[in-house]
């Protein structure tokens, strides 16, 4: 059966069963009310009982909006003004739930940097239900930060607020420089205080997905060799993201294939922007191709391709230039769940499975070399080689002299317009190498033919880093202006504005972040 064909039942009202047994503390019933503001249509609490546990949000004692997404609310057919309203706040912070919604907790495994977990699971964040948006996409929609869950292991399922506006600026971001992400569709603080390494005020996040199964879901299954609930889950996957896989001759292999194009898709979009995303494990991988889970993220100023920001990456295992090997290696562990499904013997299957794998590496170079050169202003037969030697030379040049990624691109968009290069020359410690590599770039460069396409692949603003922070530590604060300014300053990230001007530029030496932290 198809189970996207399932429609979701009556809108409940409660949970579908054995509340005594989950919920032994009453005071942490969530209130239903009867009102379906949200037209939730749930499949993922149709699959099997063992896919994930049922667990009502948290309450919390004085939820306060923070921002709502208004033209996502509306693409997923909720009224913005509902969600910003006490009922909608309510919802949004956990303390109420509409009907229809179905709160479950999600079961997955993963490997973090290289160990193997077999059991991580939502153990902060809450999926309240499913809708269909005004494109006919199925999009999860989940509260992170709502509360201990059956996977909270030692955590306290609490979020802090700056991983909640970190998550909401650079999400939306990658969304508005083309980047396939989950999305942000509010923000709210709670009023309570979460204990970090000091204590810090909550707040709760409302994501947007078209699926939160990740990697690390079918590692979950295939831990405990449970070979029917890999199938069930790959042809949920199927049928919700890849569904030309299903009428493939191999179907399972036909999905492994869909989403090492997906990855090998994102991975270079990532690249292109200088974004790292800090914490590449299987459990942060998205089957749908979308980057999902910003923890340690960021992009970078300065280039150089060991970049890293986490502090809790400390072999630099996820630095900006391994994220290719390392997606790969991720596709890997996720081949190797599909083995059972894909062939009778494993014997049989790996072969195959080796041969989808093998194609990630061709599919990422060229589009990692397409998109370079629509950054440069090169043609695509600029060379024998499409450009991959300039572009070498380039990102060494860049290392070399510690230029700053995003402004290189922005201001050599400006020399294609025939600007005086000194703002160019000046990123570079020694202005003279600058020269040097405009003279090879003019000989090669076709800055009148492929303007466009630099413009467009050259975002003048991203979200950087010490504005990241500026914003977060004003929010604890007590003021979201920081926040609100760059989130509405992003949402045009490759249009000249000289309101936000101040927002384009490098840190100064004092303002420099070296480290974002995972805690949350
Ligand atoms: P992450 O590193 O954010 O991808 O999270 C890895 C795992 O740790 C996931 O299973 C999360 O649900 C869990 N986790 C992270 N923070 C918390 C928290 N504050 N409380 C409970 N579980 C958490
Ligand atoms: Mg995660």
């Amino acid at each position: 059966m198809d189970p996207l064909m399932g429609r979701s039942r009556a809108p409940l009202c409660r949970l579908r069963e054995a509340p005594k047994a989950r919920f032994a503390n009453p005071e942490e019933r969530a209130i239903y009310y009867s009102r379906m503001p949200i037209p939730f249509d749930n499949t993922y609490a149709r699959l099997p009982e063992r896919f994930f546990a049922q667990q009502l949000p948290a309450p919390v004692p004085d939820p306060k909006l923070i921002k709502v997404n208004t033209s996502l609310a509306k693409q997923l057919g909720i009224d913005p003004e509902w969600l910003a309203s006490p009922e909608g706040v309510a919802m949004l912070s956990g303390n109420s739930l509409p009907a229809g919604a179905e709160p479950i907790a999600q079961a997955y495994a993963g490997n973090q940097f290289a160990n193997f977990v077999p059991q991580l699971g939502d153990g902060r964040a809450i999926l309240i239900g499913e809708v269909l948006d005004n494109d006919g996409v199925r999009r999860d929609i989940q509260l992170k930060g709502s509360g201990r869950t059956a996977f909270s292991r030692g955590g306290d399922g609490k979020a802090a607020l700056g991983p909640v506006l970190r998550e909401y600026i650079v999400s939306e971001a990658m969304a508005t420089l083309g980047v396939p992400t989950t999305r942000a569709l509010a923000a709210v603080s709670t009023g309570e205080t979460v204990q970090r390494e000091t204590p810090l005020a909550g707040g709760v996040f409302a994501r947007v997905a078209s699926s939160h199964i990740r990697v690390g879901t079918f590692q979950y299954f295939a831990a405990r060799e449970d070979v029917d609930g890999l199938r069930a889950l790959a042809d949920f996957a199927i049928a919700r993201h890849h569904p030309e896989a299903a009428i493939a001759h191999n179907p399972y292999l036909e999905f492994l294939r869909s989403v090492i194009a997906a990855q090998a898709k994102l991975i270079p979009q990532w690249l292109h922007l200088g974004f790292i995303h800090g914490v590449m494990n299987t459990d942060n991988v998205a089957i749908s191709g979308e980057t999902i889970d910003y923890g340690p993220c960021a992009f970078m100023d300065n280039f150089h391709p060991q970049c890293v920001f986490s502090s809790i990456d400390r072999k630099a295992r996820y630095a900006w230039g391994n994220q290719p090997s390392i997606c790969q290696w991720n596709l890997t562990r996720l081949a190797e769940t599909l083995l059972p499904l894909i062939a009778d013997t494993r014997e049989g299957a790996i072969p195959l499975a080796e041969t989808a794998l093998a194609e990630f590496p061709d599919q990422f170079e060229s589009r990692y070399l397409a998109g370079f050169r629509a950054k440069l202003g090169l043609d695509h037969d600029v060379a024998e080689d499409g450009g991959a030697a300039f572009l070498k030379t380039t990102v060494n040049v860049l290392a070399e002299q510690e230029v700053d990624f995003t402004l290189f691109f922005r201001h050599l968009t400006r020399v294609a317009a025939g600007e005086n290069p000194t703002e160019f020359t000046s990123l570079f410690k020694d202005p003279e190498r600058a020269y040097d590599w405009l003279t090879d770039w003019q000989a090669i460069a076709e800055p009148e033919s492929q303007f466009d396409a630099m413009r467009a692949a050259n975002p003048i603003l991203i979200p950087r880093n010490h504005r990241v922070e500026e914003a977060i530590q004003n929010g604890y604060r007590g003021d979201f202006a920081p926040f609100h300014r760059l989130v509405d300053a992003l949402a045009n990230p490759f249009s000249e504005n000289s309101e936000f001007a101040d927002l384009e530029t490098a840190p100064k030496p004092e303002e420099r972040v070296t480290e974002t932290f995972c805690g949350s």
